[in-house]
């Protein structure tokens, strides 16, 4: 049988490189960093179906997360309301996740080299799960793992001028505070932690003043910037997984299920490739168009909901149909989620 190289051991990644052991597939995965390492994400995973953790053979590493069911929503101080999720979702850090899901690899069988970043090659049977592409954006991505904020909901979600912060308890009691910001607003001052200035800066003081005399746990805070979201450019001979395919907007999307969907549709091409039922530019095009297929709609949805929700001539309509509860909660949540 072929090997399948699979660059970057991230959600998508790795959880390619399981499902591909448990059909006995060869793999050697390509970390550019190493486990267990903390990583900027909200760590709410929503909308992904139990038989694709099933079929990737990752369900075990999520029966211990949390399980948030509900969200509440503020724009600046106004609570905008409390929305039941459709379904619970699951909050884990990706510290432990990726750290578990690597150990599993291996123990499979699957090779993975820590510290080994791969250039884009020609070479055959290479998929890339390597996450965001550098490209000049607006955008920064803040997180950090803080202790006794008192959360008011298993979701709280904050709208600020253009920017957001959620926040979710992962494991430990740990919450996970992670938002975007735009990156020209800038910290103005240097003596609070930059997740806390860029707070400040987009309107959400009151998230600040929660943050800044809570506990904070120590390295989680960490930072991304230098992205663009929606579909990243395509890299020739290489097919794109995860986040190096496509990258959905943050605050309505769930880039981590899509990730582990995108996994789950690049099971069988690959298999088909290793048994050498099929070329590699077969395997290619069946991808890349399946692909595009399965997230254009949902991509285009959130994009759109993302600029809407951070627009600041929007926010009196969002305030009023809030007011009058006819926010769409329920169809958006499920339209940006299959
Ligand atoms: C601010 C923010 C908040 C988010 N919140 C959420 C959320 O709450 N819920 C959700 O579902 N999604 C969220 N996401 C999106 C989510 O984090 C990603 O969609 C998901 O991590 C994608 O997984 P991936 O495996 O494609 O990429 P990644 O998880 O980024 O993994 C890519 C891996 O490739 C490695 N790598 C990079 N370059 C190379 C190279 N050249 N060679 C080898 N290895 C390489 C990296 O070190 C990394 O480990 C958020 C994103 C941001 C920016």
């Amino acid at each position: 049988m072929k090997t399948i190289r699979i660059a970057g051991g991230g959600l998508a990644g790795l959880s390619l490189g399981i499902a591909l052991r448990l059909r006995q597939v060869p793999v050697v995965v390509h970390e550019a960093l190493h486990y267990p390492r903390h990583r900027v994400c909200g760590e709410f995973i929503s909308g992904v179906k139990i038989d694709t953790l099933e079929k990737l053979g990752i369900r075990d590493f999520l029966k211990n997360a949390s399980r948030p069911n509900q969200a509440m929503w503020w724009s600046h101080e106004n609570c905008l309301g409390t929305f039941a999720l459709p379904e619970a979702a699951y909050a884990v850090s990706r510290y432990h996740l990726d750290h578990q899901l690597s150990c599993h690899l291996r123990k499979l069988g699957g090779t993975i080299h820590e510290d080994s970043r791969l250039q884009p090659s020609d070479a055959e049977g290479t998929v890339w799960s390597a996450g965001r592409r550098p490209a000049q954006g607006p955008w920064i991505g803040l997180k950090a793992h803080i202790r006794n904020i008192d959360l008011r909901a298993g979701l709280e979600m904050h709208l600020g001028d253009k920017g957001y912060v959620g926040m979710v308890e992962v494991e430990e009691g740990w919450t996970n505070v992670c938002g975007i910001f735009p990156r020209k607003e800038g910290p103005t001052r240097k003596d609070r932690p930059l997740l806390v200035s860029y707070l400040d800066a987009i309107g959400l003081s009151a998230v600040a003043e929660r943050l800044i005399s809570a506990k904070w746990r120590e390295n989680s805070q960490s930072a991304v910037a230098g992205f663009q979201l929606g579909m990243q450019s395509r890299l020739p001979h290489l097919v794109r997984i995860g986040d190096s395919h496509s990258i959905i907007p943050p605050f309505t999307g769930n880039g981590m299920s899509m990730a582990l969907e995108a996994a789950e549709l690049a099971l069988e091409p690959l298999i088909d490739y290793a048994h050498r039922n099929t070329s590699w530019s077969e395997t290619m095009q069946r991808m890349e168009f399946d692909s595009n297929h399965k997230f254009h709609r949902r991509l285009q949805l959130a994009g759109v909901c993302q600029h809407l929700l951070l627009a600041p001539w929007f926010r009196k309509p969002l305030e009023i149909l809030a007011l009058e509860q006819l926010l769409p909660f329920h169809s958006l949540f499920t339209l940006t989620r299959h």
